[in-house]
């Protein structure tokens, strides 16, 4: 049996998470919340499912969630998305992207990632029989040159994947980056594919732009975002999908078939949570305020703290510690200094000269605080 996918090996995030575990260190690898998640949601799950709310949900998602959402999406963005007919409920946003790809890509399709990028695009674009461009980034300021993605465009290209806010990079796009986005790609046929999981973790007063806002890429996008983030519930698996009625009628029939429906109680309380606008308007002084205590906690160590513009990361450069390949580095620090973290080549297809990290700040702050306290020993 040849395998489908020849390359691929058991994800860093699960790697690095075991590592964490045997040599009990603190994990800033893998992305997650160590704090628990809000008591009222907690309750309103339960009182769902008491009330019966326990078997299948409709296909799409359960109305009053896509009504909730809809909402949301003009409170944030000032925009008008129909919950019937633009919005589907999915199994994280793992989910929504690899059932966007599957529903667009076809063999012999090229798509354009920008690395580092997140670590399912590829896999799941290859088991459509598409091929990968990447357009390499690099630190500090990881800043799309739009020319380079025009000359990359072929008439092959069916697909662009954008990551806004960034992981790992943490970069924010600007509404520049996204008008030189639907600039060139006004004539094409191309869709696009913007993971928004982050949308509500941008820091220092910027602002985050969703394809949404912009006419020219919300006609050809799927919007992905995820519960996991905006309720410190990764465990949930659950997210959503915008996208204009065309694209959601392809999206549907692969949904339909991958998981048909998704978790029918939280989705009744997810839908009562969110009409209250302060449960996600907070988040980003939230994260911001963890990030600053990171951020201050490194500034003496030896690591150079690179600036985190959005989600719930922030990269770390060691090349005053040591020439070992982040890999090699990561690994060390895990043993020796008992604190995981994510080398970035795992999210870049080719080596890079780079020596960063990547922490994850969505910890309680004692977490922080003993990871810190480790960090300054190296
Ligand atoms: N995209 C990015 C960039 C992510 O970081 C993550 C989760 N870490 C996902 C998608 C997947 O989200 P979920 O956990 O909801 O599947
Ligand atoms: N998205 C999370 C991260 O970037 C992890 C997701 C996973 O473990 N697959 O850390």
């Amino acid at each position: 049996f040849q395998s489908k996918l020849p390359t691929t090996a058991l994800s860093i995030f699960s790697q690095m998470s075991a590592l964490a575990e045997t040599h009990g260190a603190v994990n800033l690898s893998q992305g997650f919340p160590d704090y628990p998640v809000a008591e009222e949601l907690l309750s309103l799950v339960d009182r769902y499912m008491r009330k019966g709310y326990n078997q299948y949900a409709p296909m799409a998602g359960a109305l009053p969630l896509r009504e909730t959402l809809a909402a949301k999406v003009d409170t944030l963005y000032g925009v008008a998305v129909d919950p019937q007919e633009e919005i589907t409920v999915t199994a994280g946003g793992t989910q929504a992207l690899f059932t966007a790809i599957t529903a667009v890509v076809r063999p012999g399709d090229e798509v354009i990632i920008f690395e580092p990028a997140y670590d399912s695009y590829r896999p799941s674009v290859e088991l459509c029989g598409g091929r990968v461009v990447p357009i390499r980034l690099k630190g500090p300021d990881f800043k799309i040159d739009w020319g380079a993605v025009r000359r990359t465009i072929t008439a092959h290209t069916r697909l662009i994947i954008i990551n806004n806010p960034n992981n790992p990079s943490t970069k924010v796009l600007t509404r520049q980056d996204l008008e030189a986005l639907e600039q060139l790609l006004q004539e094409s046929s191309i869709f696009v594919l913007s993971d928004e999981v982050y949308e509500h973790m941008v820091f220092d007063g910027r602002k985050h732009y969703s394809v949404l806002q912009f006419p020219g890429l919300r006609s050809r996008s799927f919007t992905v975002a995820s519960f996991g983030k905006l309720l410190h519930a990764t465990g949930w698996k659950m997210g959503y999908v915008v996208a204009p009625p065309s694209l959601t009628a392809e999206f549907r029939k692969v949904h339909q078939f991958n998981v048909f429906s998704v978790n029918t109680p939280m989705q009744y309380a997810i839908a009562e949570y969110l009409q209250r606008e302060e449960h996600y308007l907070y988040l980003s002084p939230f994260f911001q305020e963890k990030r600053d205590y990171l951020t201050k906690g490194l500034e003496t160590s030896r690591f150079r703290v690179h600036h985190s513009e959005g989600t719930y990361f922030l990269l770390v450069d060691y090349s005053e510690i040591s020439s070992q390949s982040e890999l090699a580095f990561a690994k060390q620090m895990a043993a020796e200094y008992r604190v995981a973290a994510i080398p970035l080549s795992a999210f870049y297809s080719e080596p890079t000269e780079q020596r960063l990290l990547r922490l994850c700040f969505a910890k309680a702050i004692p977490t922080l605080q003993q990871a810190v306290d480790r960090l300054l020993k190296i």
